[in-house]
């Protein structure tokens, strides 16, 4: 039987239109060789010893560093991010989340062991939950999959991830400097295809024990459903909508500053980039126009360019997106105060909307551009109430001098995190992932290393009494004999 045709996949640089690279696309027939080549690689990858898995973690960090200026420049020119973002956050923080987790690979612990019953010693094991399938989305395409692969390979997992298929180069780039620093064979795989194919193949493979998926809220919807036949264990970082609650006593500079920066972060392309910003009203018109005038000042243009702030979008199609959603709002009565008109191509140029409704589309949906609505709120509990009136849960931020307010606000938001007078750091020793509809489960941090295990009760006897009082309640013959 000769097997299918393979496909050649253009990889664009969005800012320019031209290709970067043609690859290979994997079959759906390939799924079934990588999962295999997992499941073969597990035995032994579980049974290595944390402190040689978190050796070969480390050097992989190391390689990152090394090899930073390629990682950044891949990145940049598959994505059209900034360079400056590139050198300075995406790759940084992947040489820091590799370390972080070859650190994390040698700490995992359960309770203490005890004797529970009198008869018995209880001890708690922590194993790897097995072949861990991965999906990874393309807006920090180095990252996400540093979030999918470096946790479930500390904790003993093989890994077959599929990166996006517009973004897989950094990737591969990842896996050989796993291969470098000593990897065994089929312990990480990348698989590349497009989702509806590859990536519903991997979620559904029956040798698939952990499907682990970062991107949108409707395909993970639809991979919680798939991953459901098996059943096997899911863990979904899906969209958000990010608000950031200005309080009247907020430090409007700072305020200001951060929203600029939370909104344009990668282009808006940020899972908990800010995307509503509510404002106390005394402070509403002063914010408008500070957060105006500065977008004003960014630039926008070759992400190549180290003086630019402002890449492209990831392609011409989701700038056109971005657009549709602006267009919309403009057309049923909101106003743009800065922005709101699309530029060439994949560009598109930081936009404020004002008087939009807090039910409209604008408000409550994902844009993912440099796009920020700004709404003004009265109360204290009418601005918590309108921060948690959407579907999602991802992030959120308030802004406040007061710090009965700042506790008020991190207990009352429904958000996997809440900054106070800040709004984008993470951190690798801190947990990242959503409630509602952006999701469940943790990246990042010792929750993340414990998502990839499974918690093995061991009840061990220790009298040695052949004949248990217990017995009594099932038989009472023999007990009696
Ligand atoms: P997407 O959901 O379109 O695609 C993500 C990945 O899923 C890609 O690799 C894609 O090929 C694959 N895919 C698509 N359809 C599939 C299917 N039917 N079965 C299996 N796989 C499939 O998301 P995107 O556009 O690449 O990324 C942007 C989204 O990711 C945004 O919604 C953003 O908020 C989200 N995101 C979330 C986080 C987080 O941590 N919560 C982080 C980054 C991005």
């Amino acid at each position: 039987m000769s097997a299918a045709p393979t496909q050649l996949f253009p990889v664009c640089n969005p800012a320019t239109g031209q290709v970067i690279e043609e690859i290979q696309l994997d079959r759906v027939a390939d799924v079934d060789v990588a999962v295999r080549t997992a499941r073969r690689a597990l035995p032994a990858w579980a049974a290595t010893p944390a402190g040689e898995r978190a050796a070969i973690l480390n050097r992989v960090s190391i390689l990152i560093a090394e090899g930073a200026e390629e990682f950044a420049r891949v990145e940049t020119q598959q994505c059209g991010k900034p360079i400056r973002l590139s050198r300075e956050f995406d790759i940084p923080v992947t040489v820091d989340n590799a370390a972080f987790f070859a650190g994390a690979a040698r700490t995992l612990e359960g309770k203490a062991s005890g004797e529970y019953s009198a008869l018995h010693t209880s001890t708690i094991r922590r194993e790897p939950v097995g072949v861990i399938g991965s999906i990874a989305p393309w807006n920090y395409p180095l990252n996400m999959a540093g979030w999918k692969i470096f946790p479930a390979l500390a904790a003993g997992n093989t890994v077959v991830i599929k990166p996006a298929e517009i973004t897989p180069l950094t990737t591969l780039m990842l896996a050989e400097a796993f291969a470098e620093a000593g990897l065994p064979d089929g312990v990480l795989t990348v698989l590349l295809g497009r989702g509806p194919d590859v990536g519903e193949a991997l979620v559904g493979h029956s040798g698939v024990d952990m499907v682990s998926f970062t991107g949108s809220t409707p395909v993970g919807k639809r991979i919680a459903e798939i991953a459901a036949r098996g059943p096997r264990r899911v863990h979904l970082e899906l969209g958000g909508k990010a608000p950031f609650v200005v309080f009247d006593d907020a430090d409007l500079e700072a305020a200001i500053h951060g929203a600029v920066a939370a909104t344009l972060i990668n282009g808006g392309q940020d899972c908990t980039a800010a995307t509503r910003a509510y404002v106390q009203r005394p402070l509403f018109t002063k914010f408008v126009d500070g957060v105006a005038a500065l977008m004003e000042t960014v630039r926008m243009g070759d992400p190549e360019d180290p003086a630019t702030d402002l890449g492209s979008l990831i392609s011409v199609a989701q700038a056109e997106r971005v657009h549709g959603f602006v267009d919309r709002a403009l057309t049923a009565g909101a106003r743009a105060a800065c922005g709101g008109k699309k530029p060439e191509g994949a560009f598109y140029a930081p936009t404020l909307i004002v008087d939009a409704a807090q039910d409209s589309e604008i408000v409550q949906d994902e844009v993912f551009g440099p796009v920020l609505a700004a709404l003004p709120f009265d109360t204290d509990d009418d601005g918590l109430a309108l921060a948690n009136d959407t579907r999602y849960g991802l992030a959120a931020s308030a802004w406040t001098t007061d710090v009965f307010r700042a506790q008020r606000a991190s207990r009352e938001i429904a958000a996997g995190c809440v900054w106070i007078n800040d709004h984008i750091p993470l951190i690798s020793e801190m947990p990242h992932g959503g409630v509602k509809a952006s999701g469940y489960g943790k990246d990042l941090s010792s929750y993340a290393l414990e998502e990839y295990t499974t918690v093995k009760h061991v009840m061990s006897e220790i009298t040695g009494v052949a004949r248990k009082d217990w017995h009594r309640t099932v038989f009472a013959g023999g007990h009696h004999a």
